[in-house]
C-alpha cells in the first residue's frame, strides 16, 4: 500500500485538484491519499481564531466569508455544479455560530480543523464525479493523541485497519487534524499533514510514503527553503532530519521518526514533474558522499564565559535550565574549558535569558548570524571532509563550528551577510572539487 500526501499548494485551485486526482488514480493499487487544506486556508482560520481572542467577531466573520467564497468558487469550477455548496455553507455556518460564543482553545482547534475537512470533501466529490470509487476516511475517527500529546500508534492502527477493509479505488483522509486524549478535536501542529502521512504509513506498514509538493510553489516566499534538495536522489533518514530543520516545507521534521522506526521509505515527489523519481529517504547509508549544504538565517549566538566552568560540574546543566525555563530551544552548541556558545532562533525571551545567564559569567550576544550545515556521510573515521569544509572557509569569518553531534553533519555559524559566499565556497569545494 502507498500513502500519497499532497500539500496545500497542490490542492490550491480547481486545476491543481484535478491534476492531483489524475495522479492518485494513475497507479494499479488503492492508495491512501492525505490532503492538507487549500493553500492559505489554515492561515485564514488561524486569523479567525486570532480575531476571536481579540473580541473582534466582525472581522472573524469577514474572514470566514472569504473562506466560503474561495471554496464555493473552486467547487463550482471543479464540479461544474452546486453539489458541494451545502457542505461548504454548513461548515462556514457552524464556525459563524462559534464566533457568537467563543470560549477559547477548544473552539480554536475546531476552527483550525475545518480547512482539511473542506479540501478532502472537494476531492471526494470530484473523484466520484469521474466514476472513481473514492472513500473518505474521517481522520477524527482514527488519528488520536495519547495523554502525553503524542500520537497513539496502537489506537491509530486498531481504528484505521478496519476502515480500509472496505472496497475502494482511492481512500482520502485529512492531514493535520486529530483528536486528543480527552476526545476533543486537536491537530498535529502547523505543517502536520506530513506527520499524518508518516503515522498512517507506520500504522499500516505501508510500502512507501509519498510526500508530493509543487516545486514551483516551494519558492513562494518561504524563508525556510534555502537549499534545493530536488537534485538529491537519496537521503538517509538522519540526513533528512538534519535538513528538515532548514526547510520544513520540504519535509516536516516530525514526519521522519515514525517512518524511520517502521523502516518505511519516504519519497519526495514533485507534482509538476510526476514521472521524475524524486528523492528517496530510507535507512540505507551511502558511504563517502556529501549530499547537500543548507542555511538558516536569523540566528542569535550567545556566549557564556566563566572561570567557574573550569573543572566544575553542573555548569552546563545550569545554563541549559535557563533556556528550558523560557522554553527556548538551543540549536548549535560549542564548548571550551571556560566557556560555552549556543545558538537560538527564537529570541522572544533573549533579554530575560541574558539577564539570568549573567549569574554564571560574562555573556555576549551576536545577532544576525546564519547556520550553514553540510549534510552527508560525516562518520568521524572518514578522512578529508573536515579539511575540505574548513579550507573552503579560509577567507570567511566563522563564529562557531560543530562536528560530532551526529554522523551526518558539520555546522558552521557565520554572519548572515556572509551566507551567499559561504554557500558558494562550500559548493565549489565539496561538489565541484575546486
Ligand atoms: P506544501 O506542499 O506546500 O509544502 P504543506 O501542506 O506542507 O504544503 O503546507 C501547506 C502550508 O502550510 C504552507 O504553505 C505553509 O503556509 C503552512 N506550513 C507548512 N509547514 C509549516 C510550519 N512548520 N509552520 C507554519 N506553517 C507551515
Ligand atoms: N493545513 C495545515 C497547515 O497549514 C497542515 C498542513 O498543511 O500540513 O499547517
Ligand atoms: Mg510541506
Amino acid at each position: 500500500m502507498t500513502i500519497m500526501k499532497f500539500g496545500g499548494t497542490s490542492v490550491g485551485t480547481a486545476a491543481r485538484i484535478k491534476h492531483v486526482a489524475g495522479l492518485v488514480t494513475a497507479g494499479k493499487d488503492c492508495p491512501i491519499v492525505v490532503l492538507s487544506a487549500m493553500s492559505g486556508v489554515t492561515n485564514m482560520l488561524a486569523e479567525v481564531a486570532g480575531y476571536l481572542y481579540n473580541r473582534n467577531p466582525d472581522s472573524a466573520r469577514e474572514t470566514l466569508k472569504r473562506i466560503e467564497t474561495k471554496h464555493l468558487s473552486v467547487a463550482s469550477e471543479l464540479l461544474g455544479d452546486n453539489t458541494a455548496d451545502a457542505f461548504i455553507r454548513d461548515i462556514v455556518s457552524s464556525m459563524i455560530a462559534l464566533t457568537r460564543e467563543f470560549t477559547g482553545m477548544e473552539q480554536e482547534k475546531i476552527i483550525l480543523s475545518q480547512g482539511e475537512l473542506l479540501s478532502t470533501k472537494l476531492m471526494e466529490l470530484y473523484l466520484k464525479k469521474q466514476g472513481v470509487d473514492a472513500v473518505l476516511l474521517p481522520a477524527l475517527d482514527f488519528m488520536k493523541l495519547d495523554t502525553q500529546g503524542e500520537p497513539d500508534l496502537d489506537y491509530i492502527r486498531e481504528h484505521l485497519k478496519p476502515l480500509i477493509e472496505q472496497k475502494a479505488d482511492v481512500f482520502i483522509t485529512q492531514g493535520y487534524i486529530c483528536r486528543n486524549a480527552r476526545g476533543g478535536v486537536d491537530n498535529l501542529q502547523r505543517g502536520g499533514s506530513d506527520y499524518t502521512a508518516s503515522l498512517i504509513g507506520a500504522a499500516l506498514d505501508a510500502d512507501e510514503i509519498q510526500i508530493w509538493t509543487d516545486i514551483d510553489g516551494m519558492h513562494d516566499n518561504d524563508p525556510r527553503v534555502v537549499g534545493n534538495t530536488s537534485a538529491v536522489r537519496h537521503l538517509h533518514f538522519d540526513e533528512a532530519a538534519e535538513l528538515a530543520y532548514f526547510g520544513a516545507k520540504i519535509l516536516h521534521p516530525t514526519c521522519i521518526l515514525p517512518a524511520k522506526l517502521a523502516n518505511i521509505p519516504v519519497r519526495l515527489l514533485n507534482t509538476m514533474e510526476p514521472s521524475a523519481p524524486g528523492t528517496i529517504i530510507d535507512n540505507n547509508p551511502e558511504t563517502g558522499t556529501i549530499k547537500a549544504v543548507a542555511a538558516k538565517d536569523n540566528i542569535t549566538a550567545i556566549k557564556i564565559k566563566s572561570s567557574r566552568m573550569l573543572l566544575a560540574h553542573g555548569f552546563l546543566r545550569k545554563v541549559f535550565e535557563i533556556f528550558e525555563s523560557y522554553r527556548t530551544p538551543i540549536d548549535m552548541i560549542c564548548t571550551s574549558e571556560v566557556g560555552v556558545s549556543v545558538t537560538i532562533d527564537d529570541t522572544r525571551f533573549l533579554s530575560e535569558i541574558v539577564h539570568d545567564l549573567k549569574k554564571y559569567g560574562t555573556v555576549s550576544v551576536d545577532l544576525d548570524m546564519c547556520i550553514v550545515c553540510v549534510v552527508g556521510d560525516m562518520d568521524w573515521e572518514n578522512l578529508g571532509f573536515e579539511t575540505m569544509v574548513l579550507t573552503a572557509m579560509k577567507d570567511i569569518p566563522v563564529r562557531m563550528v560543530s562536528y560530532g553531534g551526529s554522523n551526518y553533519n558539520i555546522s558552521l555559524l557565520v554572519r548572515e551577510e556572509d551566507k551567499a559566499r559561504t554557500l558558494q565556497a562550500l559548493s565549489r569545494s565539496l561538489f565541484e572539487g575546486c
